[in-house]
Parts: structure tokens; sequence; C-alpha cells
């Protein structure tokens, strides 16, 4: 019996070690493995059916797809670029969640953005 509740403990302390694990950093490798499956798409335009504008978009189930404004500077491009893929990767590990964070998502861009290309 004492055994027992020694296992129950150590099953609710890895569960609870896994619940709180968080998505790993977006990296160039995993990048090449989302283009081996993920079709990328440029557009001139990117703008919804209400004609709201988009720099980029992302579809992951049943479609696995990005798409890229090209109305966007060469700046704003890249850190679209970046946006759409940290979607992606959230959603490929499987954090549900994070994946639709939009404010989660756009702050991670930001950093690794700064992180690959300083202040260009
Ligand atoms: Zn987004």
């Amino acid at each position: 019996m004492r055994y027992l509740r020694i296992f129950t403990f150590l099953l609710a302390f890895l569960s609870i070690g896994a619940a709180s694990s968080a998505p790993s950093e977006l990296r160039l490798a995993d990048v090449i493995t989302y283009l081996t499956f993920y079709d990328l798409t440029h557009v001139p335009v990117l703008q919804n059916q209400e004609g709201r504008q988009f720099w980029g978009m992302s579809s992951y189930y049943p479609e696995k797809h990005i798409w890229l404004s090209d109305a966007a500077g060469p700046h704003q491009r890249k850190l679209t670029l970046l946006h759409e893929f940290i979607h992606v990767h959230y959603f490929e590990q499987g954090f549900l969640e994070a994946a639709s964070d939009e404010s989660r998502v756009k702050r991670e861009a930001e950093r690794l953005y700064k992180k690959l290309y300083g202040n260009r």
C-alpha cells in the first residue's frame, strides 16, 4: 500500500512536469522540416472576405500551407514568415493553445527576429 502511494505521487509529479513543458524555440532544422510538408505561397495581397489585409496566414489541418503577402516590405516579410513558422511550430509540437495565441506568437517572432537579424 505504501509503495502504491509513492508510485501515485511519482505519476502525479511526472504529469505536472509534462503539463508545464513549453514549446521549444524554432530552429533552422524545424523550418526545413516544415517546408518538406508545408506549401509556401507568395501572394500580391492577402485579405479575408471582409477585406481585412494580412501580411501572412497559415493553415495546419487538413491543408498545410503558409501564405505570405508581397505587399509588405523586406523587414516585415521576414518577421511575418518567422511569425507564421512559430504558429506552425507550436501546432506541430502539439501546443494547440500556444499556436492560436496571437500575442504570444507575435512576442516570440519579435524576440527571434532580433536574435537572428539584430535591429535590421
Ligand atoms: Zn499570427
